[in-house]
């Protein structure tokens, strides 16, 4: 177990959760002079860590901006591919758009880099951030939220237990938050019995920082251009049909998967490992409750059509960062995590509903809609203020921006 010299009795801020959002938000606090404490289930360099896995993720230009705040896009960057072009289309009809970057004024739409990349770049600088009591592998037991406090045991996985208060608990434990849980929010679950395969796919042509999506009836199928050539492919499709492809030998996924795309990124030559994750869209009631704030999955957790989870995860901890910066006293009152629910209900309801409007839009398999939406990319690849929208939502500009994502710095006054 790892135990930094801050002691974790007693502290302003618990954050359940150092994943992809929970460490970002305990960097984001770490300049803000307030004690805080971080609770992580698994180990960042384990193979089992479920949020710094096999993933790659694209990241926006306002995560970018994020992370260069935070400190680690310098051991981000080297492992990171540029998306300049971003190509979707619908499949086996002959509507398709195409965004280039350049046209909006920017070098890229996005960058994306392995999740593991990520996460060591997060905790190799936690490790070193002031003022954070870091306990891993652990968890927390007992949780009792009280109207001034929040008390639980840290159970750590070496068997040693502390008792722990906090001012604030701050729930980033993931689409099956127990934090959220604890605090009796209420979470609606909506399965789009579809189910993600990913895998790391090399081709035979230089990919020319182009990011595909394809939207075919069973689900969406995304390219993601890597550092090293190839692509990071998401192939969504049925349960049924995940469990077929999951159990093709290499060369016979590698053909489907030409089947499935066609030849417009050149020919697929071989796959790493596939991974499946079961694709639900979970959300909160609400995303604060009496000393308690959701952040990241444990508030919303998406299909990764869109690339925007984790996006939007990260403004939700910019935005905490922010407003506990912002407070004079009490960092878990009421009228703070009110101000907190506040900025985010845009930017949160806007991805929300973008995201899941467009897995039901290309799920419908009725002619008429099919035409529609034939003409829906055809318009949008005609009209550039609709694609100047979509940048923009894509960057991650819904509601009010987050001094981070400005590539601001927050610190207490
Ligand atoms: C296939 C796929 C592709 C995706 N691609 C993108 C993309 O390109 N762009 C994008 O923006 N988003 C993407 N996403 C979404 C993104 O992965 C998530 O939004 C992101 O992982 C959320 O991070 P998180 O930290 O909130 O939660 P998680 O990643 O779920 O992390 C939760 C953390 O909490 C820990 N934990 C859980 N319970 C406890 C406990 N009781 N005590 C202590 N620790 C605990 C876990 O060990 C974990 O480290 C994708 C998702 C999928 C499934």
């Amino acid at each position: 177990m790892s135990e930094r010299a801050v002691a974790a009795a007693d502290v302003d801020i618990a954050i359940v959760g150092g994943g992809l959002v929970g460490a970002s938000l305990a960097l984001g606090l770490s300049d803000t002079g307030v004690r805080v404490l971080l609770l992580e289930g698994t180990a960042p360099a384990s193979s089992s860590q479920p949020s710094f896995d096999e993933r790659t993720t694209a990241l926006g230009n306002a995560s970018r901006r994020i992370f260069q705040a935070l400190g680690v896009w310098a051991d981000i960057a080297p492992h990171a591919a540029a998306i300049r072009t971003i190509h979707v289309s619908d499949a086996g009809r002959f509507g398709f758009a195409r965004l280039r970057a350049e046209e909006h004024g920017i070098d890229a739409f996005g960058y994306v880099v392995a999740n593991t990349v990520i996460g060591a770049a997060l905790w190799k600088r936690l490790a070193a951030a002031p003022g954070i009591a870091l306990r891993v592998p652990a968890r927390p037991e007992s949780v009792e939220i009280t109207p001034d406090s929040v008390h639980f045991t840290v159970a750590s996985d070496s068997g040693t237990r502390e008792r722990a208060s906090a001012r604030l608990v701050v729930a980033a434990d993931g689409a099956h938050s127990s934090i959220r849980a604890a605090a009796g929010i209420a979470a609606q679950v909506e399965d789009y019995e579809q189910v993600a395969i990913v895998a790391n796919v090399a081709v035979d042509q230089p990919h020319e920082a182009t990011a595909y999506e394809r939207f075919t009836p069973s689900g969406p199928l995304a390219l993601l251009p890597l550092h090293d050539g190839s692509y990071g492919v998401i192939w969504s499709c049925r349960p049924q049909r995940a469990a077929q492809i999951l159990a093709l030998d290499e060369g016979a996924y590698l053909r489907e998967l030409q089947a499935r795309f066609g030849w417009r990124a050149g020919r697929f030559v071989g796959a790493g490992r596939r991974a499946s994750y079961p694709l639900k869209l979970t959300r909160a009631a609400g995303t604060v409750a009496p000393r308690t704030v959701l952040i990241g999955n444990a508030a919303q957790a998406l299909h990764p059509v869109a690339g925007q989870g984790f996006n939007l995860g990260l403004r939700d901890a910019a935005m905490l960062a922010e407003v506990v910066a912002n407070a004079a006293g009490d960092v878990g009152s009421q009228a703070l995590l009110q101000t907190f629910a506040k900025w985010r209900a845009f930017d949160r309801s806007g991805v929300v509903r973008f995201t899941d409007g467009l897995v039901k839009l290309f799920a419908d398999s009725r002619p008429a809609v099919g035409l529609l939406r034939d003409l829906g990319l055809l318009l949008f690849d005609l009209a550039p203020p609709a694609k100047s929208a979509l940048a923009r939502v894509s960057a991650g500009f819904g509601g009010p921006t987050p001094r981070l994502a400005r590539g601001l710095a927050v610190r207490r006054a």
